[in-house]
């Protein structure tokens, strides 16, 4: 509760000062949406979800301050150009068709998906997802979604596979709302001028990899989505965020012009390929009495937090070269 108030009054503060300024371009991360916020921490990751009406309120507080355009806009404006703004899910959840896109659809906001492609059209869970489910199911949620980041970023997936294998013998984890989209959804989407793009084969986390994988995932997704909609992809997101210097160039070598993380560190000799994104979810911009808060969504979407905060993740030197 005091860390809430504490945020709460922080983020009316710095609003009020401008202090993290007036950012011109955004672009928002969001994963999961659904009818209803699960209040159950076993249902999933909780950074995962935001609720349809907690999206929209989110997404009219954006539009008063930017123009939302397609990523392919974004990044062909010229720099003097208006504020803009881009929104982005990742993982490729059915959700997406379900709940997200008719509500998008709605408002006339351009967005973009970026699908794990080995998943489309299969019922299996995102690795991320099947590490917690296993964990919350025989421990406790709040320490499993701590554990599911360093286990994703310290292990190859292959082990991590089998681990994972082992560990869930007997024990199925089955919920068909989880599912991937399916080539005939991605279509539809790709139709009605939604952008679709990368996010590897099978959510690997590339410094995690090794260099052969690496380039299996990237060129063998953009292959795969390539062949169903029959347009270049030009857009990669990478996995929980993590990039180093050699999946910067082998995201490049692939055949990606665009790709996003989810911190505010930047390449400046490739800043194309370090775009930041901030996550959203559903409690992401709630004060300390559960309301939606304008001065924290402020201080989310000009960076204020990030000033704060710094990246936990390694990037392995990919932010010294110039
Ligand atoms: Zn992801
Ligand atoms: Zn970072």
């Amino acid at each position: 509760m005091f860390r809430k108030l504490l945020k709460s009054g922080v983020a009316w503060g710095l609003q009020q000062t401008h202090f993290g300024g007036q950012s011109s371009r955004f672009v928002a991360a969001y994963h999961r949406t659904v009818d209803e916020f699960p209040r159950d921490p076993d249902s999933g990751i909780p950074s995962l979800y935001i609720s349809v009406k907690m999206l929209e309120r989110q997404l009219d507080w954006i539009g008063r301050r930017f123009r939302f355009v397609s990523l392919d806009e974004l990044m062909s404006l010229p720099p003097d150009a208006a504020p803009a703004a881009a929104v982005t899910f990742d993982d490729g959840y059915v959700d997406f068709y379900r709940q997200a896109f008719p509500l998008l659809k709605r408002k006339g906001i351009p967005a973009a998906v970026f699908v794990v492609t080995d998943l489309v059209g299969t019922t299996e869970w995102q690795i991320h997802d099947r590490i917690y489910g296993l964990l919350a199911r025989s421990w406790r949620p709040g320490l499993a979604h701590a554990l599911v980041d360093p286990l994703l970023s310290t292990m190859p997936q292959a082990t991590l596979l089998r681990v994972i294998e082992h560990w869930q013998s007997g024990a199925a984890l089955t919920d068909p709302d989880r599912r991937s989209l399916n080539w005939d959804e991605i279509a539809e989407l790709h139709r009605a001028g939604i952008t679709i793009g990368s996010h590897t084969r099978t959510h690997a986390i590339l410094p995690a990899e090794s260099k052969e994988t690496v380039w299996s995932e990237l060129r063998g997704s953009r292959l795969a989505i390539e062949a169903r909609i029959g347009a270049p992809v030009r857009h990669f997101a990478y996995p929980c965020g993590q990039f180093n210097g050699a999946a910067l160039k082998a995201v490049e070598d692939a055949g990606y012009h665009f790709a996003y993380t989810i911190c505010a560190h930047r390449n400046r000799a490739h800043s194309h390929l370090t775009i930041p994104r901030k996550v959203l979810w559903e409690n992401s911009c709630l004060d300390a009495a559960g309301s939606f808060s304008p001065s924290i969504m402020g201080c989310h979407v000009d960076g204020s937090f990030d000033l704060f905060k710094g990246c936990e993740m390694n990037h392995g030197g990919a932010l010294c070269w110039s």
